[in-house]
């Protein structure tokens, strides 16, 4: 079957669609956990039954290769989706806080109990993922949604459209797609919770408009994640791991590795493992370049221009790649070394395949280059040496501090995935993302004994009660 097009939700009925989802809420549908069970497989079915088509209209969007849309992408949310699936009977009961005298006679209790109805705005760059992966979330805690996909990539946001509305309870999910109008509309809204992911600059304007309304927002953004190279480390696995992770999705990756830290005298021995890997890696490098499906393009036309110029303004020195062909969005895996401080390459998150290595003097110079800048979503550093691990972990603040591996740890089940300070508030996948969604309702049944004990609360207040 053929991708579709993708059609803007006119503004107009997007506050039609909200007040659905609320009274879609307000039916108490999601209050039976077996209805949420129910909708979740019918979101993993949505899943499996289309993964080809995924993979198609993420061919269409990005020329994406099938490896990266279906292992990066799709069969996470279905990971995802069944860890909700498999664990919400267990998540979504009551649970009791611990014994304490004065208060357990009153049957203290938490109630796992839905915000109501959520907004979910995702980016382009994993669509699926960072669309159905929060919505598993938010319907295992019960939740009714709203999803805003991304229109920069319509082939795949006009899909997820057309299967939300054919698998899922349209009472309770609903999709609306458009770009800066229709969201700024969407935003006019009242909403119980937002999850935004996406870039700092707009994350500026969904905390306005849900500052508004006093919406709690859970915001998933970016920046630039630096690698740090410890001359004692596995050369050969960290030269794959850093430029595969560079290199995949183009480096539209929220976790890639944006840059490398490397001691000075060990800039040329790790350059020239990441050449071997690139002869390994692509051996015909020349010849697929052009062929759809080989390499993954940038998305838009803006956002190769804003990749190539920065290349294209580099003082550092180009090892290898470089090439640019801005008609097909292709910016070839490139390395450039020598990189300083102040390069265009350093100036913003690179989100493209261009690898910059930044001399430093030793580790400690890396760490202190790190604090200088916003906390990364994610810290690199490959090391065999514990103590230098835990100097680079101990002395730098993150979203995610990983050794020796990158950009899989959002995938690792039962790590919270978010980032700190600049990077990103709050935190999702698994067990947080129900946490997100879920408001913890404090509840008490006193019974009418206890009042032979704490009777000394009741007027008259005499003297006597507070004179020891
Ligand atoms: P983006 O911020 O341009 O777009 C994200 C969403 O915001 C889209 O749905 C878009 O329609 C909407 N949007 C854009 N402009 C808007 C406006 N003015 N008002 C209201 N809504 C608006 O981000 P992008 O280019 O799609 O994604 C790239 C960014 O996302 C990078 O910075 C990347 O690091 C970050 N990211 C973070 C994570 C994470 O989990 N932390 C994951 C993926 C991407």
């Amino acid at each position: 079957m053929s991708t579709n097009e993708l059609v803007y939700t006119p503004v107009d009925d997007i506050p039609k669609i909200r007040d659905e989802l609320r009274a879609g809420f307000a039916s108490g549908k999601l209050k039976s956990i077996e209805y949420r069970k129910y909708q979740l497989k019918q979101l993993a079915y949505l899943i499996k039954d289309n993964l080809e088509r995924f993979q198609d209209a993420m061919n269409k969007d990005m020329s994406r290769p099938v490896l990266e849309s279906r292992f990066l992408d799709v069969l996470p949310t279905l990971n995802e989706t069944l860890v909700q699936l498999n664990n919400v009977d267990e998540w979504a009961k009551p649970t009791k806080p611990p014994f304490s005298l004065n208060f357990t006679p009153m049957r203290p209790v938490i109630r796992k109990e839905p915000k109501g109805t959520v907004l979910i705005i995702s980016p382009f760059n994993y669509p699926v993922f960072l669309t159905l992966g929060p919505l598993a979330g938010a319907i295992a805690a019960g939740n009714t949604t709203l999803l805003k996909p991304s229109e920069s990539t319509p082939a795949t946001s006009a899909l997820m459209t057309e299967l939300v509305h054919k698998y899922l309870d349209n009472e309770l999910v609903r999709v609306a797609n458009g770009g800066v109008a229709e969201t700024t509309k969407i935003l006019e809204l009242q909403w119980d919770h937002i999850l935004y992911t996406g870039s700092g600059r707009v994350a500026k304007i969904v905390s306005a408009a849900a500052a508004k309304h006093l919406t709690p927002v859970t915001l998933e953004l970016g920046g630039k994640s630096p690698v740090i190279i410890d001359p004692g480390c596995d050369l050969k696995t960290a030269a794959k791991r850093i430029l595969w992770g560079k290199v995949a999705n183009a480096g539209q990756t929220c976790v890639a590795p944006d840059y490398v830290l490397v001691p000075k005298d060990f800039q040329e021995t790790f350059v020239n493992a990441l050449k071997e890997v690139y002869e390994e890696f692509y051996p015909d490098a020349e010849k697929r370049a052009g062929v759809p499906g080989a390499y993954t393009r940038l998305v838009t036309p803006q956002a190769t221009e804003r990749v190539a110029g920065m290349l294209e303004n580099t003082k550092g020195t180009v090892v290898f790649g470089g090439d640019i062909n801005r008609s097909d969005k292709f910016i070839a895996p490139t390395v450039v070394k020598d990189v300083k401080h102040d390069d265009s390459l350093m100036s913003d998150e690179i989100f493209g395949p261009v690898l910059p290595i930044v001399p430093v003097e030793n580790i400690d110079e890396a760490i202190k280059f790190i604090n200088e800048r916003d906390h990364p979503l994610a810290l690199y550093v490959f090391s065999q040496d514990d103590k230098v691990k835990t100097k680079v972990f101990n002395n730098t603040q993150s979203g995610a501090a990983v050794a020796n591996e990158v950009v899989i740890h959002p995938g690792a089940d039962g790590l919270p995935f978010g980032g700190i300070g600049p990077s990103g508030q709050g935190m999702h996948t698994g067990k947080y993302s129900f946490d997100l969604f879920t408001h913890l309702r404090s509840s008490l049944d006193s019974p009418s004994w206890i009042d032979y004990i704490i009777k000394f609360r009741f007027p008259p207040y005499n003297a006597s009660k507070t004179d020891a």
